[in-house]
């Protein structure tokens, strides 16, 4: 259970020692105030020297530290497994950034859970949003970075031409391996998040390179095929929206996401308040309603996760009937699956050219 703010609060004002700030500087965080005390709690002062002397070997840096080589190989299998060390060309690195830490941190092998992390990295999430909108509205930056982009769920776009096989999940897992089902970071952090009782932590899914690097640092459960394709059907009951990276190639991960919680969800509700874009790219698809078919249950008004759907009165029909905002659509497809009367399609909207063709294109002018 996640502690006050004032817990918090009081956490920050605590004296730290330098090795965590010089560590916050060498992850591209120089002015972030929370920065140093995340790494506080993943790793003890020794730990913290160590990787400020990186990248190095574990045998140069026991003669460095005048420690015994079995002290260093501890201190490194422990960082590893907690996601702070990556093993590089140039021998072993910290990670080399916020956003890679919170990802590996936060879906590490539950014994390291630590609610003062989870905490910690909850408050630290919270100032880079901040950070990023302020920057717009004061006008120091003129972009926003859209890094993960929506894909919707198989079913509601199975019938529909032109589906290209990195937004399909069951070509995105087809030649996968190993698939790697792991905590998911965000509901990790978020020890408050609202759907706790109801939907699990396990949601994340990586394969490939990134699949291996967990099951080698000892956290996620190997899945085959099929059961990575059962297990996403089984989050059709969910509210959960497939999230994946924003680039034009295979993604090495699917998120599955909930707006109570995810940082993506929580960056784009704020974003499209404050600065009036979205920081989640919405996927090529965009629902509309049938409305000879729709009895304005209101099924799909609950079950949209950026209520993008209301009802109205239609001329010639009884009844308020649902329709779409175009506009708020991020073209998740949950409300396709659950509408009793078939009357909720996807269109194809937006041609393959729309997806950047790297990662490190994604940023959009506001
Ligand atoms: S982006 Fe979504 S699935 Fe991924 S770690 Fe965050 S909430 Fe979890
Ligand atoms: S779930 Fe279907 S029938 Fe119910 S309001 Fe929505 S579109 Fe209409
Ligand atoms: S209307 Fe809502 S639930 Fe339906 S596809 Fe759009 S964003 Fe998803």
């Amino acid at each position: 259970m996640r502690r006050t703010q004032k817990h918090i609060e009081k956490m920050l004002k605590r004296e730290i020692a330098p090795e965590y700030r010089e560590l916050a500087v060498k992850i591209k965080e120089p002015d972030s105030v929370v920065m140093p005390y995340v790494l506080e709690k993943l790793m003890n002062l020794e730990q913290a020297k160590i990787l400020n002397a990186l990248p190095d070997s574990p045998a140069n840096i026991a003669k460095k530290f005048n420690l015994s080589q079995e002290t260093v190989d501890k201190h490194f299998q422990e960082m590893f497994e907690k996601g702070l060390l990556y093993p590089g060309k140039s021998g072993w690195h910290l990670t080399r950034s916020w956003a890679g830490l919170h990802d590996s941190a936060g879906s590490s092998n539950p014994k390291y859970d630590s609610d003062d992390f989870f905490d910690l990295a909850f408050a630290k999430s919270d100032e880079t949003v901040k950070k990023q909108i302020n920057e717009v509205l004061k006008g120091t930056t003129k972009t926003i970075r859209q890094g993960m982009r929506v894909i919707p769920r198989w079913r509601s776009i199975k019938d529909i031409l032109g589906v290209l096989p990195n937004e399909d999940i069951r070509e995105i897992f087809k030649a996968a391996d190993p698939i790697v089902l792991l905590p998911c970071a965000c509901k990790n952090i978020d020890r408050n998040r609202k759907c706790k009782d109801t939907i699990p932590v396990t949601t994340c899914i990586v394969h490939g390179r990134a699949g291996q690097y967990n099951l080698n640092r000892g956290t996620g459960k190997k899945l085959s095929h099929d059961e990575v394709l059962e297990l996403l059907d089984s989050f059709d009951k969910y509210q959960l929206v497939h999230l994946v990276g924003n680039y034009n190639s295979m993604p090495y991960l699917v998120c599955n996401c909930h707006n109570c919680c995810c940082g993506s969800f929580y960056r784009n509700v704020r974003a499209r308040k404050q600065i009036q874009q979205f920081s989640i790219a919405k996927s090529r698809f965009i629902a509309f309603v049938d409305a000879e078919k729709c009895k304005g249950c209101k099924t799909c008004v609950t079950r949209c996760p950026v209520d993008a759907i209301q009802l109205k009165q239609y001329s010639g029909y009884e009844g308020k009937r649902a329709f779409v905002l175009e506009e708020e659509c991020i073209g998740c497809g949950l409300c396709v699956l659950t509408c009793p009367t078939g009357a909720r399609e996807m269109k194809l909207i937006r041609p393959p050219e729309y997806i950047p063709q790297l990662s490190s294109s994604t940023d959009i002018e506001v």
